[in-house]
């Protein structure tokens, strides 16, 4: 288990670290706390956090891992019903503060947010499923069959039983 809070982390200080990062608690449950922003382009952007110390998505587990989906779904749907958007966007990264955060981004058509997920010049194709094929000129998709391996490999590692940490 992830020690349940990290001295120099300011999502460890909970509250009391929410005016360094601009922001202000709207929710929370023995487990999670949720905050929105009070300095974005994106009406109610907001951010899902445990309150244990869980560096990145990867280290998810115990308790947390069990109520993320229920909490999610909850606080997720209060934030479209309280912005009006169309849809909620999640993002996780992990690159920047190593205590896991999600980022939920209500989105409405013609807004500030990206909805791509690689860079460079996109390319759409309708394809006949009804689905957009997103394509970067800058990095073109890899061969079918390497992608096909990987995905044996994945397969292949996640049929294992899990790793239980103590
Ligand atoms: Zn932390």
């Amino acid at each position: 288990m992830a020690p349940r809070t990290q001295r120099d982390c300011v999502i460890c200080r909970g509250r009391e670290g929410d005016g360094d990062l601009h922001r202000v608690e709207v929710w929370e449950d023995p487990l999670w706390r949720l905050t929105t922003s009070l300095e974005s382009e994106v009406p109610g952007f907001s951010y899902l956090e445990p309150k244990r110390h869980i560096p990145h998505i990867t280290d998810l587990d115990g308790r947390e891992a069990t109520t993320l989906g229920t909490v999610l779904g909850r606080v997720a749907g209060g934030l479209r019903e309280a912005t009006k958007a169309d849809l909620v966007y999640l993002y996780v990264f992990g690159g920047g503060i190593p205590h896991l955060h999600i980022h939920l981004a209500p989105h409405r058509e013609g807004d500030a947010l990206n909805a791509q997920m690689i860079r460079g010049v996109v390319v759409e194709e309708k394809l006949p499923s009804g689905a957009t094929r997103i394509v970067s000129k800058e990095f073109p998709p890899l061969g079918e069959r390497d992608l096909g391996d990987l995905a044996d490999r994945i397969r292949a590692r996640l049929s294992r039983k899990p790793r239980v940490r103590r």
